[in-house]
């Protein structure tokens, strides 16, 4: 005799066999949803790769969902979702509306969340190569190499995802008064009269606006978000402390500029917090390797001893070339996992001098020793 669970069960394929499979709905392939179509050519793949995008959200015909509903059938778990994807956009897009645009008049702004990053970008339309990219792709742009580089810090580092805890905010403008306006209010610092100002250490927070003259093209915006963003990455990984005003400048800057010319082979962005830097000066056209070798040969390299007492703020443009020179030799030359253990010792107020000895068993004499031979070995007599 059949028990009633096997009854049940037979009963149910009955019922089943009954049944007349829907058919696939054509449009739609049965999914539902249909693609949006407002987003233009190649814009669509780009949104579907980040979090949130107002631009996105701004969409008259998907309300940042980035797909409708199919109307030649019903898909009730498909229309509810859809329903999600807009109140989520449309939630984020109100809150950033009334936390920022609602208090700097000039309009518009737009705004990108990737997965670590919360961007604000007025920037005006970039020539890349031959194409002029406007504000909204280059957006999108900015937002993939600003991940890129926290992808590379993370290798270069060997340090996991989690040891870089704090969200990236980053403002870019367009217009001066914007940044003089917002920095101070994001960052805690003065901005009147600077490009960009940061908040470092748990929090990461950076507001600069597009100089010009300082500038010129995307390239050179370019470095100056990876010169920044290092800034904010290094402060962030763990235990989070920002180094530049305990003495360490030689560590901040060294490693702001080691990433400017890994991607980007120059370096021309310099960090005071005080003076006013003239938009656009730097030292020997950004290329430092060929007057680093002049000076080690010379005999004039200002000594490891002496660099590594100063302040980020109290280098000036020959020590930022040196403090570039000892970071490249300790991360070139012994690996970038050991260079994370110096500043993680020295994070946590091991004297400069015994972190040294510690993870490369050198001493500020035997340093410049050791660098003086490399830079000698590997630096050029002159520009290639
Ligand atoms: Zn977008
Ligand atoms: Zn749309
Ligand atoms: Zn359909
Ligand atoms: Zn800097």
């Amino acid at each position: 005799m059949r028990s009633p669970l096997s009854l049940l069960l037979l009963a149910t394929l009955v019922q089943a066999q009954d049944t007349k499979p829907p058919l696939p709905c054509q449009p739609c392939t049965s999914h539902g949803e249909l693609p949006c179509k407002a987003h233009g050519k190649g814009v669509l793949e780009l949104e579907k790769v980040v979090r949130f995008c107002s631009v996105a959200a701004d969409c008259k015909t998907c309300q940042g969902a980035l797909a409708t509903d199919c109307k030649s059938c019903r898909n009730q778990p498909a229309e509810t979702a859809l329903a999600e994807r807009v109140k989520l956009a449309q939630q984020l897009l109100t809150q950033r509306r009334k936390d920022i645009d609602a208090v700097i008049d000039n309009k518009p702004l737009l705004h990108l969340t990737t997965e670590h990053l919360d961007l604000v970008f007025s920037i005006r339309p970039l020539t890349i190569g031959r194409d002029k990219i406007e504000t909204h792709p280059l957006m999108h742009l900015y937002g993939q190499r600003i991940e890129a580089l926290r992808t590379l810090f993370l290798q270069t580092f060997d340090v996991p995802d989690g040891d870089l805890p704090g969200r990236l905010r980053i403002h870019m403008f367009r217009d001066e008064q914007d940044h003089a306006f917002f920095g101070p209010r994001v960052t805690g610092m003065g901005g009147g009269s600077s490009t960009g100002t940061k908040l470092m250490g748990a929090e990461c927070v950076y507001s600069m606006w597009h100089d010009p003259r300082g500038m010129p093209d995307d390239e050179a915006l370019h470095r100056t978000i990876i010169h920044n963003t290092s800034h904010l990455l290094l402060s962030n990984m763990t235990p989070a402390v920002w180094l530049g005003n305990r003495k360490h400048g030689w560590i901040d800057e060294g490693l702001a500029h080691w990433f400017e010319d890994k991607l980007t082979g120059k370096c021309t962005n310099f960090c005071y917090e005080e003076i006013a830097l003239t938009p656009g000066a730097g030292f020997k056209g950004g290329r430092w390797r060929v007057p680093v070798r002049k000076l080690v040969d010379d005999g004039k390299a200002r000594s490891f001893a002496e660099l590594s007492a100063l302040n980020t703020d109290q280098l000036d443009f020959q020590d930022h070339a040196m403090v570039f020179a000892c970071v490249d030799f300790l991360i070139t030359a012994h690996g970038g996992p050991k260079f994370r253990d110096l500043v993680r010792l020295i994070k946590r107020d091991k004297p400069t001098r015994d972190a040294l000895q510690e993870v490369y068993g050198l001493n500020p004499l035997t340093f410049d020793t050791r660098l003086h031979e490399w830079v000698k070995a590997t630096y050029p007599l002159q520009e290639r």
